[in-house]
């Protein structure tokens, strides 16, 4: 059995690449480890009026190119390879979209799920009174991420503004409207990931207008993917998931109604006049369109073989081992990788933090546009390399984020 740790993964990943590179070997040790990581243990009052204390993390993996930036996730399988993976993955990311910026991570090992608003409000509060000192508008810029909204963002921008003496919006992103958040944030991950399955369909030849889509998620990234491949392509949702399980359509779901299901019951299992079905199932289902929209580790070298979906689109982040990318690639599906798929939520909160440091903020429609042109051209610049060396979409991904890292490294005179 292969390694799950999703560290151990990202390095793997970065290891081939460094091969197809032919990286000087000083480069790659440095891009194998994170740069700074903070550990924090957060002392949280419990509404019974007991105490619990957290632990916490923030990784900064590289700055080369600029602030690192990356969500901040409330977990409880949380762990500090997690987050290492997940910064590391935030810097190919920022790098493939040519933002200029680094990429970090932060985490918490709790469960939301059990917990109160006002303790979630404490919690988080606390975690920034832990990390402020290494956090800020030019140095390293949190977001949301698995299990934090935008209401825990603004609690989070109101305890840095409290300390630094002065309103700093710019130090997250992910903020509701009404607190210097950006158009378009909302849905941007699934919005983006969308972009790029249009011109993989195009590479395909598949008609998304009359395509099949599988969701395995049913969070922020796979409930708007939902709703924007019915209203942008007009395909058909056939089956989606949570971690509760999974629903089956033939004729097709209504995104909208699931959603309003699954805020009721907290799942979309039960959902009236659909079959039920498992995680397991959903992502071995015959559809055009698989989107994996949840956490790591979800297509293994157990399962890839199983896999009937055209075009595996992954909005989650790692949810394919390198030893399951091997099979898909050599059956023939047509991988849009997780750092390029998912990249629309840091795209739009780049734009967020642009509009911040200018105090200006776009229409929708500017949001989208922009979108619509990062993603595209991304996509086609890992399509390109994919095809010049030969190599699967993921590996393309990383020789063209990796190799703009290290030309901004050499001319830092780093390396
Ligand atoms: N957590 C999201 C991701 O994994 C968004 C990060 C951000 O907006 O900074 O890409």
């Amino acid at each position: 059995m292969s390694d799950l740790n999703p560290f151990a993964v990202a390095q793997k990943q970065l290891d081939q690449c460094a091969k197809i590179l032919n990286l000087d070997p000083g480069v790659q040790a440095m891009l194998r480890l994170p740069s700074r990581e903070l550990h924090v243990s957060i002392p949280v009052r419990m509404d019974d009026g007991s105490y619990k204390v957290f632990q916490g993390f923030r990784v900064q993996y590289n700055d080369a190119k600029g602030p690192t930036k990356g969500g901040i996730r409330f977990h409880p399988d949380e762990t500090i390879d997690t987050v290492r993976a997940l910064a590391a993955w935030m810097t190919w990311k920022c790098s493939l979209l040519d933002l200029p910026l680094g990429g970090g991570k932060g985490g918490v090992v709790c469960n939301p799920k059990e917990m109160s608003q006002a303790e979630l409000e404490r919690l988080s509060r606390a975690y920034v009174d832990k990390v402020w000192q290494i956090i800020g508008p030019e140095n390293d810029v949190p977001a949301p991420d698995v299990y934090t909204n935008p209401q825990i963002m603004a609690w989070m921008v109101d305890e840095y503004s409290k300390l630094a003496g002065k309103n700093q919006f710019g130090v997250i992103t992910g903020k509701p409207l009404a607190l210097g958040g950006s158009a378009g944030r909302g849905d941007a991950t699934a919005r983006g990931g969308l972009y790029t399955v249009r011109e993989a369909a195009k590479e395909c030849g598949i008609d998304l207008s009359k395509a099949t889509i599988a969701i395995q998620g049913y969070g922020n990234a796979g409930y708007y993917a939902a709703v924007l491949a019915k209203e942008l392509f007009g395909s058909k949702i056939v089956a989606v998931s949570d971690s509760k399980g999974g629903i089956y359509s033939a004729d097709g779901l209504d995104p909208e109604a699931v959603g309003k299901h699954k805020e009721k019951t907290s799942s979309v299992v039960n959902f009236p006049n659909t079959t039920a079905i498992s995680n397991e199932e959903i992502l071995e289902m015959e559809v055009d369109v698989l989107l994996p929209s949840a956490l790591e580790n979800v297509i293994t070298e157990a399962n890839a073989s199983k896999m009937k979906a055209k075009i595996i689109a992954e909005l989650a982040n790692g949810p394919t081992t390198p030893e399951a990318d091997e099979i898909l690639h050599k059956n023939g599906v047509h991988v849009i990788p997780d750092f390029l798929c998912n990249a629309g939520g840091v795209t739009v909160s780049y734009f967020e933090m642009v509009q911040n440091f200018y105090m200006y903020y776009w229409d929708v429609e500017d949001v989208h546009e922009r979108l619509n042109k990062k993603m595209t051209v991304a996509y086609h610049s890992v399509l390109d390399a994919s095809k010049k060396y030969n190599i699967n979409m993921r590996q393309a991904a990383y020789v063209v984020a990796v190799a703009r890292v290290v030309e901004a490294m050499k001319l830092r005179g780093w390396v």
